[in-house]
């Protein structure tokens, strides 16, 4: 069976300190020897990852992170790989042993508290232990509409039963049932012309993922999809009765795509739509009145949400810094962060451009801009920014912003 992308699924991150059982919960709930269980402390020397369908829920990205209280060499680099779990959780498991709650633990749970991430915490009792009324009592703050309590030795049997029970309550409508990405673009029944451009710069023999997610999600609106290069779009155009309800292109061919297709037709892009369905569209848009005052040796960020190698035509760092130096006339400094990285010394951009953020989940890009708003950080897209260059902006947004 194909995996299903890892932004498409809930992601529960398991906190705890070294070798109280994160492992051992983790195959605990997937039924398989995902994790290294180990009675050294610390085996787990960085976040592990499993995807696993966990019905009715759906599918889940279980991941099993290594403990912040371990002092070992590697510590300080592990322990920054378990902060960035935080960003993209969306239900914690803090894991703890019997009559024991500390400082540590209650440092997850304010780290959890402030990005308003939903937890349970997991009392892994396998010796049966008897849990004293002071423990009891730390706990009990802790089973409310925002966080369960879950004690191993009560649900033993029926453990992954209680489990899931839990999680359906716990976890947010939204994270639940994703916002479908055809909301404000496609409805049922109507008709879209896709416009993917295979030039250079695309991955050979496959369409990249914001594409063929797109196409997905417009046929679970029993939509009916025209995909075409930007070279077959006016032929397109001609051998359809009725006008197309929408037309979404790859940002990089936008003003060609404008230029061709009826001024009544919806236009966007694929870029805006994912900024549109996974993060701050306001906060997004307003990044491009910095885009507009930025000055010669400003220092903007460019933050892609995956790695990959970069071809001579690299989007992010090739074309975008290419045409803004056209745009402007003169030249700003850059920087790129690419994959799980995204530096915490931010005070030194005047801009941070981001990519659609197709592999991350929405949890993890909403950190990421929360995180440039703390900073006094602008934040924009790829696509507003292309777009911006193109002088379509207004039509290409014009799907999100009436009412
Ligand atoms: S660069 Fe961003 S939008 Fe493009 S494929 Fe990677 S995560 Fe998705």
């Amino acid at each position: 069976m194909l995996k299903p992308p890892r932004s498409l699924t809930i992601y529960i991150g398991i906190f705890g300190r070294t070798n109280v059982g994160k492992s051992t919960l983790v195959n605990y709930i997937s039924g398989q020897d995902t994790s290294i269980v180990s009675k050294v402390a610390g085996t787990t020397t960085d976040a592990v990852y499993k995807i696993m369908e966990l019905l009715p829920i759906g599918p889940i990205t279980l991941v099993d992170t290594a403990g912040l209280d371990d002092t070992s060499l590697l510590s300080k680099e592990r322990i920054e790989r378990t902060n960035k779990v935080f960003e993209l959780t969306d239900v914690a498991i803090i894991v703890t042993e019997p009559n024991i709650w500390t400082q540590y633990e209650q440092n997850i749970v304010a780290e959890l508290t402030r990005r308003k991430t939903p937890f349970i915490v997991f009392v892994n009792n396998y010796k049966d232990e008897i849990l004293s009324n002071s423990f009891i009592n730390i706990l009990k703050a802790y089973n409310n509409q925002h966080s369960k309590l879950l004690n191993e030795s009560e649900y033993r049997e029926s453990f992954l039963n209680e489990f899931k029970r839990i999680l359906i309550d716990i976890i947010p409508e939204e994270t639940l049932n994703l916002q479908p990405l055809t909301d404000n673009v496609i409805k049922k029944y109507q008709t879209a012309i896709m416009v993917v451009p295979i030039d250079l710069g695309a991955p050979k023999g496959r369409l990249i993922l914001p594409q063929v997610q797109m196409i997905r999600a417009a046929l679970d609106e029993s939509a009916m999809v025209y995909i075409v290069k930007d070279t077959e779009l006016q032929r397109c155009l001609d051998s359809l009765k009725n006008k197309p309800d929408i037309v979404i292109c790859d940002s990089q061919v936008v003003k060609k795509v404008f230029d061709i297709i009826p001024k009544n037709v919806l236009f966007t892009t694929f870029s805006i739509i994912f900024t549109s369905n996974r993060a701050d569209f306001k906060i997004m848009l307003q990044g491009i009145e910095a885009l507009k005052n930025l000055k010669k040796d400003d220092r903007v960020l460019i933050a892609e949400a995956c790695s990959h190698h970069a071809s001579k035509d690299d989007i992010g760092r090739i074309k975008i810094p290419r045409w803004l130096s056209e745009h402007f006339g003169f030249d700003v400094k850059y920087d790129v962060c690419a994959g799980m990285d995204y530096p915490k010394d931010m005070k030194k951009y005047s801009l941070i451009i981001h990519c659609g953020g197709c592999m991350i989940n929405k949890k993890q890009m909403i950190s990421r801009l929360n995180y440039a708003v703390e900073n006094n950080v602008p934040i924009t897209n790829y696509g507003m920014v292309i777009s911006f260059i193109n002088n379509t902006l207004d039509r290409v947004i014009e799907p999100f912003t009436k009412s």
